[in-house]
Parts: structure tokens; C-alpha cells; sequence
């Protein structure tokens, strides 16, 4: 992998010539950097970045060239598992820098001790709340687009033990779950159909905890 300087301008990738793009964390074999502890918040949120909002995917992988870890380096999220060294992560400060990182500087902190600049760590903490802040206007607009009582079509994409959960037709980019014990097309609770069936419910609730709408099939229970 190309190592360049922290904090130079970033040429790896064409870029928008009007946002000022940095380079963090593009190490070598040679590089000189600063070290020390990176905090948890800041490393978890560079996962999430990585898992979710990642750019310039190559075809190819970055080695890291401190060590000989095989690449891709697997990181796990939940019940993810992330590959790291084919993306990078970009973030954007408060005063509209962007800063480019490959998605390897996760395994530079952790394994090599590397302390990014602080520019840096602060963008990524103004990207994670932007991001919050996105999802959470989303979120109040799929409440109100999806009122309880309405009747709506979905397609089942995943069979749990608990329930499925349905891709709704109107409002897909919202999780919406039907629980086991709501599954009732007959009135009484049936077999979960499989994914891409295709599923007619009413809206029962909004689940504030985890931002999921819940779904009812079939006539209530009690
Ligand atoms: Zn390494």
C-alpha cells in the first residue's frame, strides 16, 4: 500500500476539488508516527464507518506492511464480521475538511499502537453524530408515514426464532418485525413463512429501543 503522510493532501483517489481531503493513517513500512491509547468510542465508531459507510472499494487488498498479518484482517460488529484493507473511511470536521483513512488504520491502532491526529478522531465524532441525527429524522418520518392501525404489505427477509422481519413495500429502508406470537394469518399463531413470502400485517407499535415498527398478521390475540 502507498504510505503517505499524515495530514497531506490526499491523492489516491479523484476527489472533489472544492473539499479540502487530508490523509490519516496510510502507514509504511517506513512511516514514522505518533503512538498512544485511541478512545474505545472513537475506534468502535471507525468499525461502524467501516462496516456501513466505507468508499472507494478496490478490487484489491491492502497488506498491513508493519507486520505480516494475512489480509483481509476480519474485525467483528455484532454479528457482522468487517474485512479489513479494501475501503477507506472518509469523515468530515465541523469545518467541512474531510479526512481519508483506509479502513487498515483500525489494525494500526490496534496492533500497532497508532494515535491518529486529533483533527482526525474529532471528525470522526462530528460524522457519527451527523449520522445519528440522520438516522433519527428518519426514523420520526418512517413513525409518521407508518401510523399505528395502518394495514401494510411487506416481503419476509429474514426467518428468526423470534419472528421475521419484513421490507416493507412503502417504507423499506425501516426494520419492521412481526413476532412469532403476532404471526397469527388463521387467527392462531402459525408457522413463520419464509423468506420472500409475501406478508400483509396492521402497524402494532413502534418500537422506540430499537427503532423497529411491528407488524401483526392476521386478527389480534386478545
Ligand atoms: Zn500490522
Amino acid at each position: 500500500m502507498t504510505a503517505y503522510e499524515d495530514l497531506s493532501p490526499y491523492v489516491y483517489e479523484p476527489a472533489d476539488p472544492s473539499v479540502t481531503t487530508l490523509n490519516v493513517g496510510w502507514l509504511g513500512r517506513a512511516s514514522k508516527f505518533d503512538t498512544g491509547p485511541v478512545d474505545e468510542d472513537v475506534r468502535a465508531a471507525l468499525v461502524v464507518l467501516a462496516a456501513d459507510h466505507d468508499v472507494n472499494v478496490m478490487r484489491g487488498m491492502h497488506d498491513c506492511e508493519l507486520c505480516d498479518r494475512e489480509s483481509p484482517i476480519r474485525e467483528p460488529l455484532n454479528d457482522r464480521v468487517v474485512a479489513l484493507g479494501c475501503s477507506e473511511i472518509h469523515v468530515t470536521a465541523d469545518d467541512g475538511v474531510v479526512y481519508a483513512a483506509p479502513t487498515l488504520v483500525i489494525h494500526y491502532i490496534d496492533e500497532h499502537g497508532y494515535l491518529p491526529p486529533q483533527a482526525f478522531t474529532d471528525a470522526v465524532v462530528a460524522t457519527m453524530r451527523r449520522l445519528r441525527l440522520e438516522a433519527e429524522r428518519g426514523w420520526q418520518a418512517a413513525k409518521e408515514r407508518l401510523p399505528l392501525g395502518l394495514e401494510v404489505w411487506g416481503t419476509v427477509t429474514a426467518k428468526m426464532s423470534f419472528g421475521i422481519v419484513l421490507q416493507l413495500d412503502d417504507v423499506p429502508d425501516v426494520v419492521s418485525v412481526v413476532d412469532a406470537i403476532s404471526y397469527r394469518p388463521r387467527g392462531d399463531q402459525d408457522e413463520l413463512p419464509d423468506a420472500g413470502a409475501r406478508v400483509r400485517g396492521v402497524v402494532v407499535d413502534h418500537a422506540e429501543h430499537n427503532w423497529q415498527i411491528k407488524v401483526r398478521v392476521g386478527p389480534a390475540a386478545w
